[in-house]
């Protein structure tokens, strides 16, 4: 007896020797513990168990309320999204409920689905899915009256949610006024939804801070979102770096479509997913799927699957939803990059900065497509908190791009013989104390001199984001050292090929496109330089403000605590860290040989690039481009000295516009921006001479093809585009 459920969530059949009496008492074991765990995500933002473990409790749960469905109590965690209002909110009822949504997990369950709805509409009913990333954030529902922002609110339990209109007041990309182009209407209430998240840089900078703090870190990017959000105190919001992105626009404003939806939602000033789709059938909503799963790994925050909406409002409507979820929407959930294995040992590693950080030696298991042996057990409180013992199985995770780590011990699972962990009392490389200051999680080597430090620092030094020295891996690295022939970065520079022959495994080719790739790397650019260096605090993101701020290490080097603090999202904690950084003469020494090995310590596009077309000025791209892929694009123009946008306002000064180009383009009409296809905007970026800016032309194809004006000259002094 398959239900639509059955079939949504891959339900289990009743396993033989199980009665009706003990499922439905497991059943209500398994509401009590989703319960336990929904308010520790939802209220505390501190799950104890695994998104995954979560997943496969609350399916369960719902496998077996699909073999009983006149037995599923009205308050069933499957029949209601699971949020609470916290205390000390105060509570906000929802217009419109806002649901969760449902899950699948596999192509067959995606085509289940289109079957479903296509069953579900009448025969003559054009079907069409807008596919969307699904933001691992926590939603929330904007209200806008006579265009500005008046209210706040959490999800809640979908009926019921949190104020929070003083905190979302604090992030910088949710307008606080619609920006209405010229000769419209302004809507009188507006119920914009979407999803609050935290860029993983935002994410691991806190869970740094808050380490540094003697603080807890959050788990995920998702659960810091949502503690930074419900917050009592907006300065704390504040601080906290959340993003926002809008996929909804509810209520007598809704559009006919979700594609004219999230149009809308960017003509008014909101940032929109990046990528998303028209869908016709399930195969191409497989093919978003597929795409998706290669895009979200090099995304700047996490997505946790892709969402198909029925395009149609109408046929959304028809449809309407279950009491949690809509019918015309799902979302695939890519696999959990989790896995149970067993913690073999527990190991000390020395990092750049001196400290010790405990990892753990796992039984190696399959995950997310690599081996994993490792993973990082963070710091003593860690281990201390999740009392993780040697010889126990764990659960490890692994995001797109993170270190894997250990999630939590399964604790059912435990030998008699676990080993309690201790911090050891000495450096494990060099035998000098090792000591844990007071209000820090972490401990530190004593020994300045620790080869600890200078080997991670040169394999810092090197690495992708970095310097970018190709073949100069950790393995080469430690051949140079034990040769004495590198001590700091500096000495990379003066390597010869006789030398490097000398080494293991490498050969004359080798050495030469070693050689090469050095030799590149004095053009990094000042940024990548800053954060080569591996200053305290200053990551990628930082060595990227220092430079357009500053132009030149000479600048940087001379600005004083106070200048450095007063730039935009540097602050107290990294100023003083750059300031002390320079002040050591060791490191003085290091940039004077740096500079001496013809290390560029200026910001490229300030030498040279004042005179071009692009710098300083505001650029927007919309739609696809023939043969740039966006963020190619995008990259080429900022090289330039472009800053780079994604609404279009009146400070915009170009709009690249591709194929499917929708609104931004007709806002830049309509504001009179200048409009450049690729061909134009590349003739622009090559030429590059001032005041050879000519508007062309709508991309072909466009039936209005009108030309825009000439862009004068900003008066409005624009934003700083330095950030
Ligand atoms: P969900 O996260 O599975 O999906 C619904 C949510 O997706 C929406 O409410 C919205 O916030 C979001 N979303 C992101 N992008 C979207 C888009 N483009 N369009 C529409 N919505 C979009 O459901 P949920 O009810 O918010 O949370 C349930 C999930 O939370 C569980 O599957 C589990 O992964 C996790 N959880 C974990 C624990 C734990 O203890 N680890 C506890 C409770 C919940």
């Amino acid at each position: 007896m398959a239900t639509k459920e059955t079939v949504q969530y891959g339900a289990a059949e009743p396993r033989p020797g199980e009665t009706k009496e003990g499922l439905l008492a497991e059943a209500a074991e398994l509401r009590r513990q989703i319960r336990h765990h929904e308010y520790q995500y939802y209220v505390l933002d501190d799950p104890e168990v695994s998104d995954a473990e979560y997943d496969a409790l609350t399916n369960r749960l719902r496998a077996i309320e699909a073999l009983f469905p006149e037995e599923v109590p009205d308050d069933s965690p499957t029949r209601r999204p699971g949020g609470y209002v916290a205390p000390g909110f105060t509570q906000v009822r929802h217009q419109i409920p806002m649901l969760s949504l449902g899950n699948v997990y596999s192509a067959q369950e995606m085509r289940d689905f289109d079957r479903r709805i296509r069953a579900s509409l009448p025969q003559d009913a054009a079907v069409e899915y807008v596919m969307e990333p699904k933001i691992d954030g926590l939603a929330c529902s904007l209200i806008y009256e006579k265009g500005r922002l008046v209210l706040a609110s959490t999800r809640g339990d979908g009926q019921v949610g949190e104020n929070v209109t003083a905190n979302v007041r604090t992030i910088r990309s949710i307008p606080k006024r619609l920006t209405v182009p010229a000769g419209e209407p302004v809507p009188d209430r507006l119920d914009v939804r979407g999803e609050v998240y935290m860029s993983r840089e935002a994410f691991w900078k806190l869970n740094e801070e808050r380490t540094e703090a003697g603080g807890t870190e959050f788990a995920n990017p998702r659960n810091a979102a949502a503690g930074s959000l419900r917050q009592l105190d907006p300065a704390v919001t504040e601080k906290r770096d959340l993003g926002f992105f809008a996929y909804y626009l509810v209520g007598p404003a809704e559009p006919p479509t979700q594609a004219e939806c999230l149009r809308t939602l960017e003509k008014y000033g909101f940032t929109t997913p990046e990528h998303w789709c028209v869908a016709k059938d399930a195969d191409a909503i497989l093919a978003f799927i597929a795409a998706h799963e290669q895009r979200r790994r090099t995304l700047a925050y996490d997505t946790d699957g892709a969402v198909a909406k029925l395009n149609a409002v109408w046929e959304q409507k028809l449809l309407g939803a279950t009491g949690k979820d809509p019918r015309w929407a799902i979302a695939y959930k890519y696999p959990p990059e989790q896995a149970r294995t067993k913690l073999e040992d527990i190991v000390i590693q020395v990092g750049r900065t001196g400290v010790l950080t405990p990892a753990a030696v796992l039984t190696p298991v399959k995950l997310s497509g690599s081996t994993v042996s490792r993973a990082t057990l963070h710091n003593e409180d860690f281990i201390r908190e999740k009392d993780i013992r040697i010889g126990d199985t764990v659960v490890i995770n692994k995001a797109a791009e993170i270190i894997p780590e250990v999630l939590s011990v399964v604790k059912e699972l435990r030998p008699a013989d676990a080993q309690p962990f201790s911090m050891p009392a000495e450096c494990p490389e060099c035998g000098w104390p090792a000591v844990r200051k007071e209000g820090e999680a972490a401990y530190r080597c004593t020994n300045p001199h620790c080869p600890a430090l200078g080997r991670e620092g040169l394999i810092h030094f090197t690495s992708r984001d970095a310097m970018d020295i190709e073949g100069c891996g950790p393995a080469l690295l430690n051949q140079l050292l034990a040769a004495g022939l590198v001590k700091t970065p500096a000495d990379l520079y003066s390597l010869t090929k006789e030398q490097l022959i000398q080494l293991d495994r490498m050969g004359e080719k080798s050495a030469d496109n070693l050689l090469q790739a050095i030799a590149k790397s004095r053009d990094a650019g000042l940024d990548k330089l800053l954060f080569a260096l591996g200053i305290r605090h200053v990551g990628a993101k930082g060595g990227r403000i220092l430079a357009e701020r500053f132009g030149s290490m000479e600048a940087l080097m001379a600005a004083d605590k106070e200048t450095l603090a007063a730039c935009k999202d540097i602050g107290d904690v990294i100023a003083g860290s750059i300031v002390t950084w320079f002040a050591n003469p060791a490191n003085q020494e290091l940039l004077r040989r740096l500079a001496e090995a013809g290390v560029k310590m200026v910001m490229e596009r300030r030498q040279e690039n004042e005179q071009h077309v692009f710098f300083h000025k505001t650029l927007v791209f919309t739609g696809t481009l023939p043969t740039l892929d966006r963020a190619t694009a995008q990259a080429m123009a900022r090289a330039a000295g472009a800053n780079v946008t994604g609404s279009v306002s009146k400070k915009t000064d170009y709009v690249v516009a591709g194929e499917a180009a929708g609104s931004k383009l007709d806002k830049a009409r309509a504001l009179g921006v200048a409009v450049l296809d690729e061909e134009r905007f590349l003739e622009l970026l090559r030429s590059g001479a001032a005041g050879t800016a000519a508007p062309t032309p709508a991309p072909a194809g466009d039936a209005a093809a009108e030309t825009s004006p000439a862009p004068g000259p900003r008066t409005d002094g624009g934003m700083d585009p330095l950030f």
